[in-house]
């Protein structure tokens, strides 16, 4: 063959983007095996299993409603078993994720107020609490948040909200997404004080997408919301309390996915969840290391300015116009590596040619996450994209620190 590059398409691709991540082979291999009974015991002992061991994960003593769907479907369930038509939500926003989330709860007729601090930042719990001692008459109903939110990568601190929740002496439902975030990020429901948190398994629990898992404190089944949205479909209390297992997915199961969930949280139980934790915070600190050392001599930072504001299972970064896109195209089509694309913050925009996304959330260690900076830096190097020098060095060192 004549030509005057080398190809180097070649291999398996490395995903590096945030969801859906990559599924380590033991997820995957556990899925080979025949369709079971479901109508046996074995599945809802699987299914009773992975309810007690998510719980312990999330930190929750209350309950966990599994649903199928994606993160959208988890949405649904948080709006449709909290709200009625017309009832107040609060929305603190950090971005586009967020966003989706409460138009979501608008269409249905939910009374949607925001607070929006923008892409490069967490939402402020002073604003929050000062929002709330305004609501003399306690009509927002509950007040609802991202941990991360994946567009932007900036992250809350969800033990402040619940501070301003307190201090403003307000009894508003607290409901969370972490579906950026879970088994990426801290989170503790019961000493937070998180009435709902739903995630999905596509991203840190590193299973293929299609259950939404919605987790409940006792206090807010307890209060029994009463929400006239919710239908027989998205009701979560025959999934949680039901005698009939035939009610907890709301016909048949999603067998395969139990399977690979089992093994995937049986793989977070074995590594530690502290550990699952440090090790997403010591990848996220080695991208942030190269990102400084590019942007030493190049257009390069990280979009989110304030270390304790980002988020360690995802990085947004930003660069000159177009090269985010070129590097992407770069990567992707003859380098094996594909990022993220920078999301507009606009749903109807582009996606933005300045912006990308190093997903490095759930089943990743040192080689895959050094070959996505070294790809990087190769394709930086091969379209002449001026950038400083020592990137890789500055993310080695930094896994050196463990
Ligand atoms: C991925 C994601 C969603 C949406 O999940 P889908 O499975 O795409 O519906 C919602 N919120 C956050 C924070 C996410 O990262």
């Amino acid at each position: 063959m004549q030509s005057d590059t080398v190809n180097l398409d070649f291999g398996r691709d490395h995903l590096s983007i945030p969801g859906p991540s990559v599924m380590p082979d033991r997820v995957l291999n556990a899925m080979h095996r025949p369709a079971p009974n479901i109508y046996g015991n074995a599945v809802v002992d699987l299914t009773t299993s992975l309810r007690h061991d998510l719980n312990k994960l999330a930190g929750n003593s209350g309950h966990l409603a599994f649903f199928i769907g994606n993160g959208h479907a988890a949405w649904e369930a948080s709006i449709c078993n909290t709200f009625s038509k017309g009832d107040k939500a609060l929305f603190l926003l950090n971005g586009r994720f967020g966003s989706i989330w409460a138009e979501q709860a608008a269409s249905h007729g939910v009374d949607v107020e925001i607070l929006d601090f923008g892409h490069e930042q967490a939402v402020n719990a002073d604003r929050l609490e000062e929002r709330l001692r305004e609501d003399t008459g306690h009509e927002i109903k509950a007040v609802l948040t991202v941990q991360t939110d994946t567009a932007s990568s900036s992250s809350n601190d969800l033990a402040a909200l619940r501070r301003a929740i307190d201090s403003a002496g307000h009894p508003a439902l607290y409901i969370v997404d972490s579906i950026a975030s879970f088994a990426c990020e801290p989170l503790y429901m019961d000493e937070t004080g998180i009435d709902v948190m739903i995630t999905a398994t596509q991203k840190g629990l590193m299973t293929p997408p299609g259950v939404a898992l919605v987790f409940m404190s006792e206090a807010y089944l307890s209060r029994q919301p009463g929400a006239d949205l919710v239908s027989p479909y998205w009701n979560a209390h025959p999934r949680i309390f039901s005698d009939h297992f035939a009610d907890w997915f709301f016909g048949t199961p999603p067998t395969h996915h139990l399977f690979a969930l089992r093994e995937a949280v049986d793989m977070l139980l074995e590594e530690g969840i502290l550990n699952t934790w440090q090790r997403h915070k010591l990848f996220a600190s080695s991208v942030w290391a190269a990102v400084d050392a590019w942007g030493s001599q190049g257009s390069f930072a990280c979009r989110v300015g304030d270390q304790s504001m980002r988020s360690t299972a995802v990085t947004t970064i930003k660069t000159a116009p177009g090269v985010a896109a070129g590097l992407r195209r770069r990567c992707e089509s003859e380098f094996g590596v594909v990022l993220g694309v920078g999301l507009n913050p606009d749903p109807t925009g582009p996606v933005l040619d300045n912006m990308f996304r190093i997903g490095h959330m759930g089943h990743l260690n040192v080689p895959m996450l050094m070959g996505t900076l070294g790809t990087i830096e190769a394709a930086l190097c091969s379209d002449g994209v001026p950038h400083g020098p020592g990137a890789i060095d500055a993310a080695a060192r930094i896994i050196a620190t463990r």
